[in-house]
């Protein structure tokens, strides 16, 4: 049997393909490449097309057995959610409902979806457990948590099992470099101040340095995509075993300041990575890190990368072989 994911030329999500097919699984890609890379795609059977396309889904579901599904499929930018909220509707609830919608109809039961820090809001205290109050700050953590209420009812009325990933700042690239982060634009900060070491920008604007922290800038808890896509896997083998929904925050549980990030890339890169220090950034909590600890213990997830310097280093090793991202491919 298959395991199906959505999204899967993603950056999260091809790390994920990576990940199920080092487990020996059998899986199936689909992704509109709106914003995902077909290369990015390194192994199973690849079909483009769009979740909320019924007759699309029914065509896949009905050429393989489909196990369970690990759903990506989504836009995931918080600047853009609140410029185009009903963008964010349609992409993600309304076309995770069409995904939801053929899944039970065809008799799948099992969904591991990635959700996100930012169904919190504003933390209350820290660190963020998974009993803390959701309350988002913007479309796209609204309707990430639409999407895991709505898998939750369908556990009551249909018997669908869903576990919950809510990640919190996705960093880094596999370590043989062959696939790595490459958003068009880019927005995140890492590959932001990369592309300044790499001489495609001349710095790194800081997005506020009056926060109630230590040096004024924002702190934020950074996990290496492939602990992520580690946790997917074990989130499907605890589906197979325990056959219940469930919610896990997936973070190091350590927060790093943009000025500590920008200072250890320039440890990693042994280049100077000016910086500026521009406004803040609408919907920007000063603080956001993760207790992990129930995905640690009931997942038995293990982050392998803790350390900040090598989650960098990872990221900086796809940079320098792939300056201009998948167009190098
Ligand atoms: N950030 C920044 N300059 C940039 C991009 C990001 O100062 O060019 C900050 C941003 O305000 C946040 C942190 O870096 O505090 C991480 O931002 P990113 O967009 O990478 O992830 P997010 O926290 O939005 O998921």
């Amino acid at each position: 049997m298959a395991i199906l994911v959505t999204g899967g030329a993603g950056y999260i999500g091809s790390h994920t393909v990576v990940e199920l097919l080092n487990h020996g699984e059998e899986v199936v890609v689909v992704d509109n490449l709106r914003t995902g890379h077909k290369q990015a795609v390194t192994g199973g059977t690849f079909y483009q097309g769009d979740i909320s396309d019924r007759k699309f889904l029914d065509s896949v579901f009905a050429k393989h057995e489909i196990e369970a599904v690990i759903h990506f499929a989504a836009s995931s930018l918080v600047g853009e959610s609140v410029q185009k909220p009903l963008d964010y509707y349609e992409n993600n609830l309304i076309a995770s409902h069409a995904l939801v919608s053929a899944m039970i109809d065809h008799g799948v039961k099992k969904i591991v979806f990635s959700s996100t820090a930012a169904t919190y809001g504003e933390p209350k205290s820290i660190p963020i457990l998974e009993s803390d109050v959701t309350s988002p700050t913007n479309p796209y953590g609204e309707t990430k948590l639409a999407m895991e209420k709505m898998f939750r009812w369908s556990d009551n009325a249909y018997g669908l099992k869903s576990i919950s990933l809510r990640y919190f700042n996705a960093a880094g690239a596999h370590p043989d470099a062959m696939i790595g982060e490459d958003h068009n634009p880019e927005s995140h900060l890492i590959p932001i101040i990369l592309q300044v070491a790499l001489g495609q920008r001349e710095a790194i604007g800081i997005f506020g340095d009056d926060y109630p922290t230590e040096d004024g800038t924002c702190i934020r808890d950074y996990i290496h995509v492939m602990d992520l896509a580690n946790a997917h896997w074990l989130a499907l083998e605890h589906l197979r075993k325990n056959n219940t929904s469930d919610v896990f925050n997936l973070g190091n549980g350590t927060g790093f300041s943009v000025k500590q990030v920008i200072e250890t890339a320039r440890q990693v890169t042994d280049h100077p990575i000016p910086e500026k220090v521009s406004p803040r950034r609408a919907g920007d909590p000063a603080v956001l890190i993760a207790s992990s600890e129930k995905a640690q213990s009931v997942l038995g997830w293990k982050p392998q990368y803790n350390d900040l310097k090598t989650i960098i280093a990872t990221a900086w090793k796809w940079h320098q072989a792939n300056p201009k991202g998948y167009n190098d491919k």
